[in-house]
């Protein structure tokens, strides 16, 4: 199948189009490089199975000409992390709600099954444990810039709702949870390869408020077989589906684990939130996945540990770093 990735050189875009390419599809990856990246992909660059179109989702001739040549779309070209929402968020919702619109018409006229990748965050600052995909979504107010990510992305998904019950366009929602792995970089304000690259130059590891924050964090390749596996189940259209890891540490108890990983002298430093993100920022306390849906239709199981996570990321830097040394 020929299979179009937005935001295909991104780090979960680029994962997807490994993970598809290793299965014999053909992938076009269409990125604007805005925060997509040519090194997550060039180990594919004249793969005969890759294609890559550099363009803004924001332009309809371009998508509507990648859509109609594709027999699946995976929509994952999104503005990303909460440092550039908070310091861009005008870019960040036009782009989250005119991209997936601009997506979302273009697979109606041609008819394309699409996978559409919204966010945890949306479940906003509800204090529920664990999130379910049926729970109210609960957004904070307006003035607090970190609420137009999560709104902008839950807007996505009404839409999407909106052209399968009007269109009846095959469309799935996902909610990923916090996802990383090799190639996320910490510019975006990601905790773990932040953490990584603190610890590898023995700089104090940021822990921001107060460490006692939790997260669930899901190795990249758990979270593309989750994006495959719902893509290819017809029962799965007109739904929402978490993917994630319900393995839940502290982000104080994440920084000890990456400096004990690293054998780094690193020390913690705890930095409160209005230093990191300016004022009227809030932090969700607890985020952890219902993921019995997604487990039921799809038979999805995440294989790796955090411990694995750690590991496979520590070394992605390590081997960074060495070859940038290299080089120099
Ligand atoms: N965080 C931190 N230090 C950093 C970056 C992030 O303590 O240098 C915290 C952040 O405040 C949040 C958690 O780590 O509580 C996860 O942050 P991330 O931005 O990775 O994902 P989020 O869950 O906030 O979307």
């Amino acid at each position: 199948m020929k299979i179009l990735i937005t935001g295909g050189a991104g780090f979960i875009g680029s994962h997807l189009a490994d993970a598809l390419i290793t299965q014999g599809h053909s992938v076009l990856a269409m990125d604007d490089f805005s925060t997509g990246k040519h090194e997550n992909i060039a180990h594919l660059e004249g793969h005969p199975l890759f294609s890559i179109v550099g363009a803004d989702i924001a332009d309809e001739s371009i998508v509507r000409e990648c859509v109609a040549a594709a027999d699946r779309v995976y929509h994952l070209a999104s503005a990303v992390g909460v440092r550039l929402v908070v310091e861009q968020p005008v870019r960040t919702i036009e782009t989250i709600v005119h991209g997936t619109s601009v997506v979302l018409k273009a697979c109606s006229r041609y008819r394309k099954p699409v996978l559409i990748t919204s966010t945890s965050e949306v479940y906003g600052k509800s204090g529920k444990v664990p999130f379910s995909e049926d729970d109210d979504l609960v957004i904070g107010p307006s003035h607090r810039r970190r609420w137009g990510y999560a709104c902008s992305k839950a807007l996505d998904e009404f839409l999407a709702m909106a052209y399968w019950h009007h269109s009846h366009v095959p469309v799935v929602i996902t909610r990923l949870f916090n996802t990383v792995g090799p190639r996320q970089t910490g510019q975006y304000g990601m905790v773990l390869p932040r953490f990584v690259q603190q610890a590898l130059k023995d700089e104090p590891l940021t822990v921001y408020g107060d460490g006692s924050q939790t997260r669930c964090f899901c190795h990249v390749k758990d979270v593309v077989d989750g994006l495959m596996k719902l893509m290819e189940l017809p029962a799965a259209r007109g739904q929402v589906f978490n993917i994630g890891n319900r393995e839940e540490v502290s982000i104080r108890e994440l920084a000890e684990r990456v400096i004990r990983a690293t054998g780094s002298r690193s020390t913690i430093k705890l930095v409160p939130f209005e230093d990191a993100y300016g004022p009227d920022f809030e932090d969700m306390q607890r985020r952890v996945p219902d993921l019995s849906k997604i487990e039921r239709a799809a038979g999805y199981r995440p294989k790796y540990s955090l411990e694995d996570i750690i590991s496979d990321i520590v070394e992605y830097y390590v081997r960074k770093r060495d070859r940038e040394a290299s080089i120099r």
